[in-house]
């Protein structure tokens, strides 16, 4: 399943988050053996459970929604975390990437589906913490993109739209925030059921778990 994802990807050059979240170590050290350095947790206990009885080159991603009391481990064991939703929150990812003497990656997560339950910020509330001097003050974190979520939907053109706003806001911010920042370049999008249309709409990172892993348990 891994080769069969990963052929899907290559034409548009866009990267595999395999979503251990649930999977025991022995199922990620297959798929590590097979190649794959780039695992997704959403959860930061579960990350902090594992990583230490995988290879220390595993890239890890945290995907889930985050707690600002719970930054600090996130920021000591991610990689990249895909779920800034508040500024609050980078605040605090900030802080603790100063105090760890580390620069850390992060991606804004938008609400863009229809459902109510999901996490992300709103353009307005992104734009007005883009303007803000607070923003500008941050040290220690890089903003690399964006993240969404599309609705749970047989509507596969409903899903398409949804992932299409989330592109264009991510041009939006490159335009008026990122365009001297090259490193702005990630568009966070698709999971098992959507991802073919997601790349379509210029995902250059899916997340994928229960594809590849067979259902959780
Ligand atoms: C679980 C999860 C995924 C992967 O979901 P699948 O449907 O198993 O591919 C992707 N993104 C987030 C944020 C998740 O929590």
């Amino acid at each position: 399943m891994l080769g069969e994802i990963l052929s899907k990807l290559a034409p548009f050059n866009a990267r595999l988050v395999a979503v251990s979240k649930t999977q025991p170590v022995e199922e990620i050290r297959r798929l590590y053996d097979l190649g794959q350095r780039v695992f997704g947790e959403n959860r930061v206990q579960e990350l902090a459970e594992k990583q230490p009885l995988l290879p220390s080159d595993i890239d890890w991603h945290l995907i889930g929604h985050l707690q600002t009391n719970k930054a600090r481990q996130a920021v000591a064991l991610a990689s990249l975390i895909h779920s800034v939703d508040s500024f609050k929150l980078l605040q605090a990812i900030d802080n603790e990437a100063v105090k760890l003497g580390k620069k850390i990656d992060c991606l804004f997560q938008f609400h863009i589906a229809a459902e109510e339950s999901k996490f992300g910020f709103e353009e307005k509330e992104a734009f007005e913490m883009l303007h803000s001097p607070e923003f500008s003050a941050l040290k220690n974190t890089r903003i690399r993109g964006v993240m969404g979520m599309a609705t749970f939907t047989e509507d596969r053109g409903q899903v398409h739209r949804e992932f299409r706003r989330l592109k264009e806001i991510f041009e939006r911010l490159k335009t008026e925030f990122f365009a001297d920042r090259p490193e702005f370049n990630e568009i966070s999008m698709g999971m098992s059921g959507d991802y073919d249309i997601a790349l379509e709409e210029g995902a250059t990172m899916v997340r994928i778990g229960s594809l590849l892993f067979g259902r959780r348990t």
